[in-house]
């Protein structure tokens, strides 16, 4: 067994793996909104652009290297350091270059993927360990190194050459894809199949925090131009004319401006024709709309099931303000989830009444089970 070295070259290499840990104790704190299917396809990305590398590798080795076993040779430290000094400097300037683009096509990946920087960062460390755990099995799959974890690898060139035993970047890679898979979430879709007045249960676990400062946030902060009213009025002119495309386009322009005032990303939405309805045990409900937060999708129906009339522009708008409130939930105030707080409904009540042009009522609250309020809609009416 050759000798095991515990440290990669320049010392500062070793801190790579501190940022697995870091990442993961944060994403722990605050969850991360990537699914199973995106990290598969970027997975997929990542193990086809390993493989390429690895045949960048073979090709420069055989066009560098004259005999066979040479090629498979390079295994120790002072192996890999002289494979890197027949690297001819123009050839060396190109990998520089290479290796450059290579870091740009895994962030460009991630910046795709990833919906906010958390989950960007994310995406970028769960493509690079694919890509570089893909790249070693190249490697071994075409020319039979490393043959052992224990063989030098040159990892990067920039800006100094990093060097390290191949067992080494494996290690970093598998924690960050561990840390990747354990803290991504499949957080449920918002809303589907659910009335307005389901309420969540206050959690009892760690996210307990968020539930509370959500229950106590209670405003919401308002443009003060009318940017947001007169797109509000768009969508009820397009409602007037029935066309779910144009219904759609005036939307998008609606949470466009939103989001640009919110600073958070875009969402996505969908307006769709007929509300489907839902039987349940004992009771028929319909759907006004839902929020997917991992595709930060909304869904809008413009039709009600049964008699198949034009939802009204209160509910219809009522309904695009509380989805946008569940993506301002994640987005904005960072929750790792989005509960129907007290402080939920006023922050939309907020935003409702702003868009509308309405006075804001006050909500009036009454405890009911388990912890949870529900709103006093007779006082609520009345004003009091
Ligand atoms: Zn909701």
């Amino acid at each position: 067994m050759r000798d095991l070295h515990l440290y990669a070259q320049p010392w500062w290499v070793n801190l790579l793996l501190l940022a697995p840990a870091i990442s993961y104790a944060h994403w722990r704190r605050t969850g991360l909104l990537l699914n199973g299917r995106k990290l598969a396809i970027l997975a997929l990305f990542a193990a086809s652009f390993g493989f390429v590398e690895a045949v960048v590798v073979v090709y420069l080795r055989g066009a560098l290297v004259a005999t066979p076993a040479q090629q498979s040779s390079a295994s120790t430290y002072q192996q890999a350091l002289s494979f890197l000094a027949q690297i001819p400097q123009d050839l060396r300037t190109i990998e520089v270059c290479r290796e450059a683009a290579t870091m740009l096509m895994l962030i460009s990946v991630a910046l795709i993927a990833g919906s906010a920087a958390k989950e960007r960062w994310a995406a970028f460390l769960w493509t690079f360990a694919v890509w570089d755990i893909s790249y070693y099995i190249g490697l071994w799959a075409t020319l039979r190194w490393p043959a052992s974890l224990y063989d030098y690898d040159v990892l990067f060139l920039i800006p100094v050459p990093w060097f390290a035993q191949v067992w080494f970047p494996i290690l970093v890679s598998t924690l960050a894809m561990l840390g990747v898979a354990l803290s991504s979430s499949s957080a449920p879709l918002h809303d589907r199949g659910l009335g307005f007045r389901s309420r969540y249960a206050p959690p009892r676990d760690r996210d307990r925090t968020g539930f509370l400062e959500s229950d106590r946030l209670k405003t919401l902060d308002l443009p003060e131009d009318g940017l947001l009213p007169a797109a509000a009025q768009s969508i009820e002119a397009a409602m007037q004319a029935g066309k779910t495309a144009t219904v759609r386009l005036a939307c998008l322009e609606f949470l466009e401006q939103a989001s640009k005032f919110y600073k958070v990303p875009i969402c996505g939405v969908r307006v769709l024709a007929a509300r489907p309805l839902r039987v349940h045990e004992h009771s028929t409900t319909e759907l006004f709309g839902d929020y997917d937060p991992q595709t930060t999708v909304i869904r809008l129906w413009m039709r009600t099931a049964v008699r198949k009339a034009v939802t009204s522009y209160g509910t219809f708008l009522s309904t695009l303000c509380h989805e946008f409130c569940h993506h301002l939930d994640f987005h904005l105030f960072r929750f790792p989830d989005s509960w129907h707080t007290r402080g939920f409904y006023e922050r939309t009540a907020d935003l409702y009444h702003h868009v509308r042009g309405t006075p804001r009522k006050r909500l009036f609250w009454v405890p009911v089970s388990g912890g949870r309020w529900s709103i006093d809609w007779q006082r609520t009416r009345r004003g009091g």
